[in-house]
């Protein structure tokens, strides 16, 4: 065994069916009892207001306001009315926007949260904020911004659209495919990383064919929470940089983005993470790692290409510029031309270079 070091995350999980039903009695043991609760528009008449319910006088506020890679604008608006309400403590229930948004508060505010994710985007299991601000993604770590504890209820993500569940999916798996060549790679986020790409890969074409299918949304779920933890406890590399690049300067969507980058920026670290690479190979069950994503998405019907997700031919030289500016470090070193030729190829939804 080689040389390492690995710090677990703090925080409580509850993994079920139904277990919204649990999140005032999550909060009596945080010793809480005013709850500020943040959701998205999507969740206001649904989901959030059967938390509201849940919560019954716990509930001191309400926000719907969660928008994509988490405005600095809209925080500081919903930071006004958290602070009229003067809560304890702060209950997100939403994608990984919403859960953004709880932890801009909470990074502002030292409030504790409570995370109930409805997507797989993972973001509930990092110390990981990222914001926007003047059309720059930044991100920071903190453990100011961890969940004190996560509820995972599959049922809420039952009526997740397949696109959506298929997108968000790959944005986990991202987390946890960087994980395995990490720079401060580990042998205990490896082996939930190889669980959680495996899950996933399992349970996403299960759920394309059958949304409803309980035991591939449970896997998938569980995947997510597996992909998110990976990303709590290790670097990221160039894949992450690229898609906050794209999202933050091109206001790309955020988990189509990671589809379509995914298997390009695995071809691009081919031969310099071989090892990493050939357990995510064997994660999927085939013999390409970068490959095998690609033919994953193509099969489930995700976008392949930067194009199909809005992103202009003309964009290509300034996002490699901006890309190659202030690079993550990478197990193969990025140089502009390569990234050009990684977004061009991306961009035209080719499948990746060998
Ligand atoms: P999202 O939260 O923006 O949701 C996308 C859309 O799907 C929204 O319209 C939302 O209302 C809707 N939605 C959410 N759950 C749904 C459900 N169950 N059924 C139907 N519709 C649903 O998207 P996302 O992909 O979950 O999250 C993306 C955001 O998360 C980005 O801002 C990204 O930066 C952030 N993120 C952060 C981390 C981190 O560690 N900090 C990790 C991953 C993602």
């Amino acid at each position: 065994m080689d040389a390492f070091e690995y710090t677990p995350l703090h925080g409580r999980v509850v993994f079920g069916h139904g277990t919204l039903a649990r999140v005032a009695e999550e909060l009596s043991l945080l010793g809480c009892r005013r709850a500020f609760v943040l959701s998205d528009l999507h969740h206001a008449k649904t989901a959030a207001a059967k938390l509201l319910e849940v919560l019954g006088d716990r509930a001191v506020g309400l926000s719907t306001d969660a928008v994509m890679h988490t405005p600095v604008e809209v925080t500081e608006r919903v930071l006004d009315r958290v602070s009229e309400a003067s809560p304890d403590c702060l209950v997100s229930l939403g994608g990984g926007s919403t859960t953004g948004l709880s932890k801009a508060v909470a990074f502002r505010t030292g409030l504790p949260q409570i995370a109930i994710p409805t997507t797989y985007a993972g973001s509930e299991a990092t110390p990981i904020l990222g914001q926007t601000e003047q059309g720059r993604k930044t991100t920071l770590r903190s453990l100011k911004v961890l969940p004190r504890v996560v509820v995972y209820d599959v049922d809420l993500t039952l009526d997740m659209p397949v696109r959506l569940s298929v997108v968000s999916g790959a944005n986990a798996m991202a987390h946890a495919v960087e994980a395995l060549y990490a720079k401060d790679g580990n042998p205990v986020t490896s082996l939930l990383a190889e669980q959680g790409i495996a899950a996933l890969g399992r349970a996403l074409p299960l759920i394309a064919a059958d949304t409803q299918h309980r035991k591939a949304r449970s896997d998938a779920l569980f995947g997510a929470w597996a992909c998110g933890n990976c990303l709590g406890t290790v670097g990221m590399a160039l894949h992450h940089k690229l898609c906050h690049m794209l999202g933050g300067s091109f206001d790309l969507p955020h988990a189509e983005t990671h589809t379509v980058i995914l298997p390009h920026a695995v071809a691009f670290n081919r031969s310099a993470a071989p090892r990493a690479l050939a357990r995510v190979a064997r994660a999927l069950g085939v013999d390409d790692a970068a490959d095998g994503l690609f033919d994953l998405a193509h099969k489930l019907d995700a976008p392949t290409s930067l194009k199909a997700i809005g992103m202009a031919e003309s964009d290509l030289d300034k996002a490699a510029e901006i890309a190659t500016s202030v690079p993550y470090w990478n197990p193969r070193p990025v140089d502009k031309g390569a990234i050009r030729a990684l977004l061009e190829d991306a961009y035209h939804g080719r499948r990746p270079s060998h």
